[in-house]
């Protein structure tokens, strides 16, 4: 595979950073790469285990030359690390974005963009339960969409290389503009995750009662629960304060269908839960057969792979 970009500058090191270097690694998808994390302690860590040619001091410092700058930290933090780094952009080069929102993060980050370097969002709808620069693996993205988000009136080209280094790191891609890509967020990950906190916290209340029986006899359905809330704190804080209004709007659509359920357990109406289930189950046979997921016992997941 050839190199699509001569520099990239990795600004934050976590999972999603580190996953995307050994990715580039594997596919020979950039000259050199170097990285920035805010405390010394993670740059100490990347620089242990190889995670970039270069790890600079400063992100002013990593940018320097840098064809491709992608901006890999937490939603909220994403508007005073584009202001820090703007005045050393090269003229040219193209800042992206990985984070979970998009709509909040153009509005932060675009009015640094200087105006001869261009910006776009790009959201790989890939992830572990896992952070920081140790859990990165370079099959990550493989098979999974990475939905592309340019901000209104940017250029044909830097879109177009854009979409091609994703192929380049395994991912398949979509582009969306940045409220759709706010509501399908909401819908197939942010609510999700939220429905799985409050799981948790719901079976961790009940624990103080049924002495450690929620945990002793979790199944499977209970136990993916708690993988999915033991996902990073800081992520998902700033994801729902940063997706508002879509969070909000299909929380409310959940309520509501949760109510019409709740009513029909009440009422014994065993017709209409039969038919939600049966519903719903043909979503699931969707998803696989769209390859998004497999039926192995181990819900699919890969193995972790550098
Ligand atoms: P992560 O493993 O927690 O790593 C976050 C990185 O950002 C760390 O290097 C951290 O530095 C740095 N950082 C944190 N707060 C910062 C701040 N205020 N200023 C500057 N740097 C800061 O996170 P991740 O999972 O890679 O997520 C990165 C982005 O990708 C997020 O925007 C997230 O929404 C998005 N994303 C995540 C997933 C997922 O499943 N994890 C999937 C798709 C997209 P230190 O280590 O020095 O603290």
């Amino acid at each position: 595979m050839s190199v699509i970009y001569n520099k990239v500058a990795l600004i934050g090191l976590g999972l999603i950073a580190s996953s995307m270097f050994w990715a580039m690694k594997r596919g020979g998808v950039a000259g050199t790469v170097s990285g920035y994390a805010r405390s010394e302690a993670t740059r100490d860590t990347a620089r242990r285990i190889g995670l970039c040619d270069t790890v600079c001091d400063s992100a002013e410092e990593a940018v320097q030359d840098a064809d491709l700058v992608v901006l890999a930290v937490p939603v909220g933090a994403m508007g005073a690390v584009a202001k820090s780094i703007a005045p050393h952009l090269k003229p040219g080069a193209t800042v992206i974005d990985v984070g979970s929102v998009k709509r909040t993060v153009i509005a932060d980050v675009l009015p640094h963009i200087p105006e001869n370097v261009h910006f776009v969002g790009a959201h790989p709808m890939a992830g572990t339960e896992h952070s920081g620069p140790e859990a990165g693996f370079a099959t990550l993205f493989d098979n999974r969409w990475c939905l592309i988000v340019p901000p209104e009136d940017t250029p044909e080209d830097p879109i177009a290389r854009q979409e091609d280094y994703w192929r380049a790191l395994g991912a398949d891609i979509e582009r969306m503009d940045p409220e759709h890509h706010d509501i399908v967020c909401a819908v197939v990950s942010h609510i999700p995750h939220l429905i799985a906190y409050t799981m948790v916290g719901v079976a961790d209340d009940m624990r103080r009662v049924t002495d450690q029986e929620v945990i002793k006899f979790s199944a499977a359905g209970f136990r993916d629960f708690t993988r999915i809330a033991a996902s990073d704190p800081t992520m998902w804080r700033d994801v729902f304060l940063t997706n508002k209004d879509a969070t909000i709007e299909i929380l409310g659509r959940f309520t509501e269908e949760l109510m019409a359920l709740q009513r029909a357990i009440r009422t014994g109406d065993g017709e209409q839960l039969h038919a939600y289930f049966t519903h719903t189950r043909a979503i699931r046979r969707g998803i696989l057969e769209a390859g998004q997921d497999t039926d192995a016992p181990d819900f699919g997941r890969a193995k972790v792979e550098r």
